[in-house]
């Protein structure tokens, strides 16, 4: 028994150096392993590290700059000194990059500007198109206003045209053309009224004045010599009562007064004649048959000039001659408040007995709105169609 035990003993203390051995060699093994990985971690710390301290040496500056985006990692030592090629080429960053991004970032910033300045040129622009839409439309408004102040006056002309150029030739013409254009002298302060009675004297001419005296108007007469001959008493009562007397020619017949310059002169001198015979006044005033368009053309109006005569024509017509029931009063008074010119307003009629007929009911309405109704005078600009 002694023997075995001794020899399991034996065994035991063998088992016990090699055990010990081993362990003895993983520990010098593990020693140095460590060493090893602990060297290496050490230059691996070593160089992370490296890249903070030239972070501690930055100026504010270049700290604004590590702002950038994208561009965080890059950090540059000012100082020279401090300068590690091998941590620069590691960490890839090169004085000409921060130049280079300083250069970006200026670039970015004039970009900026300029986009500002883009911006702003375009409000203004935009400002300066709102203003111009603005004159635009006011000047459509303007146009529009126009056009519809040239309609209603064409709407006026043509509805005194259209019945003039219906008009009969009577067996003694009594009408004249109407004022389709407008006459060129400056109407006289306050409202004023010229009535003017052409074709006489007639019949009628006494209770034509007598009316006019009853409403103390003034009126002008334009007549012919032949009537003047069987009227000649009307002609000086015209006078006497303060209106003013004009000739209006002798035949009235457009193919023999219009004949030739010198026999519409003719007419009218030989009416004139008979008024400073009749009635001492010389007068000077003179109305054609039918007005003065088409037939007194420049030749006519030359010769009628010549001999110092004042041509008048007229901007109202009351179409007597033809409305004979009375309508022409309507008429006149209808012309009369649509009536925008600064010419004094003269008022075309007949006489005849038709006229004479409603003839009060027209002075009363100029009186009671306030016209004075007087007779032309020699001074006047006359109103003659252009
Ligand atoms: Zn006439």
């Amino acid at each position: 028994m002694k023997g075995s035990e001794k020899k399991r003993k034996k065994l035991n203390r063998l088992g016990k150096m090699t055990l010990g051995s081993f362990i003895l060699f993983i520990s010098v093994l593990t020693y140095f392993i460590w060493d090893g990985i602990a060297e290496k971690n050490a230059a691996a710390r070593k160089n992370i590290q490296m890249p903070t301290k030239i972070v501690e040496n930055l100026n504010p500056i270049d700290k604004q700059s590590d702002k950038i985006e994208g561009k965080t990692n890059i950090v540059l030592d000012k100082n020279p000194a401090n300068q590690d090629p091998k941590v620069n080429e590691k960490n890839n960053v090169v004085p000409d990059d921060k130049a280079a991004i300083e250069e970006d970032i200026k670039k970015h910033e004039q970009e900026l500007e300029k986009h500002d300045q883009d911006m702003q040129k375009h409000e203004e622009k935009l400002d300066q198109h709102k203003e111009d839409i603005e004159k635009h439309e006011q000047k459509i408004k303007q146009q529009q206003n126009d056009v519809e102040k040239k309609n209603e006056d064409t709407k006026q002309e043509q509805k005194s045209e259209e019945p003039a150029k219906e008009k009969p030739s009577e067996e003694k013409p009594s009408g004249d053309k109407p004022n389709n254009e407008q006459p060129k002298v400056q109407a006289p302060a306050g409202k004023v009224v010229y009535l003017t009675f052409d074709d006489g004297p007639h019949a009628v001419s006494k209770d034509i004045l007598k009316l006019l005296k009853k409403y103390n108007a003034k009126a002008t007469f334009f007549m012919l010599e032949p009537n003047m001959k069987n009227y000649p008493d009307a002609v000086k009562a015209m006078v006497n009562e303060g209106h003013t007397v004009g000739v209006h020619g002798v035949t009235h017949q457009v193919s023999k007064i219009y004949r030739s310059p010198a026999s519409f002169v003719g007419e009218m001198n030989q009416a004139i004649a008979f008024i400073q015979k009749t009635t001492n006044v010389q007068t000077h005033l003179i109305r054609a048959p039918y007005g003065s368009k088409p037939y007194v053309t420049a030749p006519f109006k030359a010769a009628s000039d010549k001999e110092k005569m004042i041509l008048w024509d007229w901007n109202i017509d009351s179409m007597d001659w033809k409305l004979t029931n009375g309508q022409y009063v309507d008429k006149v008074i209808q012309q009369t408040k649509q009536f925008k010119s600064k010419d004094p307003l003269i008022v075309l009629m007949h006489e005849k007995p038709t006229t004479l007929a409603n003839l009060e009911k027209l002075l009363k309405y100029y009186k009671d709105n306030g016209y004075e109704m007087k007779a032309l005078d020699e001074a006047m600009i006359p109103v003659q169609f252009k």
